[in-house]
């Protein structure tokens, strides 16, 4: 069976690197829509092929290259941790909103819309041989497997994170308490660089975990000691959301980013043919 909303949910606020304030209507959709965002009459499939940069955060772009839509991430993870196969995801504007900058705030949309099981095939991929790919000091391994696994490890230089590994199993409450809570986050000296260029806008402490030199500046503190690593594991669902279907298998990942999550994409679909 696959799942779609029961009815639909709005959320709105401002974009964290826009700074610009957008609202989202999430719809319930057919089955084997998959995720699909719309923006005005332009129709925007989240799938791997539509993405025109994962700078930062990942952006999906038109074929004419008119219309965009920013900083999917947290959405798309949290439809996929929660087994959301079909969605339709009306955005006024050009950035989801990042609301606490976790995915528990969309969970919470989505649990408040009501989930539905509707008639279709939820048909995962899976690989029957391991796939690898590097990309210096960064690397991403996928084996055979039931069901999704995560080992990530992350690396950071700011002595409050440190070097953090998480190796989680993904189910819809697992991913409720482990994962969607945890923030975006990032090191306090490299703000100006990044809203140098014209990203950050809409960052503060009340959507991103703020580290200076081992410390936490956000006065609430951290929701888990290893926020960053949850984090980082949202991330990577949010980006495996692309694909189009489910991915089974244990994912091992050290220092994780877009473009390393992007490259391992790049193959399993290659593979799969999808
Ligand atoms: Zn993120």
């Amino acid at each position: 069976m696959r799942r779609t909303l029961a009815k639909p949910v709005t959320r709105e606020g401002i974009g964290v690197h826009s700074g610009q304030l957008s609202r989202c209507t999430l719809h319930p959709a057919e089955s084997h829509t998959g995720m699909v965002f719309t923006v005005g009459a332009v129709r925007l499939p989240a799938h791997f092929a539509h993405v025109s940069s994962s700078q930062q955060r990942t952006v999906l772009t038109s074929a004419d290259g008119n219309t965009s839509v920013a900083t999917i991430e947290h959405l798309l993870a949290a439809c996929y941790g929660l087994g959301v196969d079909d969605v339709r995801i009306d955005l006024v504007g050009q950035e989801v909103p990042i609301l606490d900058g976790s995915a528990a705030s969309w969970c919470a949309a989505l649990l408040e819309a009501g989930l539905r099981e509707q008639t279709g095939v939820r048909a995962p991929l899976r690989t029957q041989a391991p796939l690898q790919v590097f990309d210096g000091q960064r690397w991403a391994r996928l084996e055979p497997g039931d069901g999704l696994t995560l080992d990530i490890t992350v690396d950071f230089p700011d002595p409050g994170i440190g070097a953090q590994r998480l190796n989680w199993t993904l189910t819809a409450q697992s991913f409720l308490e482990e994962i969607a809570p945890a923030r975006t986050f990032g090191l306090f000296r490299d703000l100006d660089r990044l809203r140098a260029a014209g990203l950050g806008l809409g960052a503060s402490l009340d959507n991103t975990v703020a580290y200076d030199q081992g410390r936490v500046l956000n006065p609430e503190g951290l929701r888990f000691p290893d926020e960053p690593v949850r984090h980082k594991a949202l991330d990577v669902l949010g980006d495996l959301a692309l694909l189009g279907a489910p991915l089974e298998g244990r994912l091992t990942m050290m220092r994780p980013g877009h473009a390393l999550t992007g490259a391992l994409m790049g193959q399993i679909l290659a593979m799969t043919g999808a």
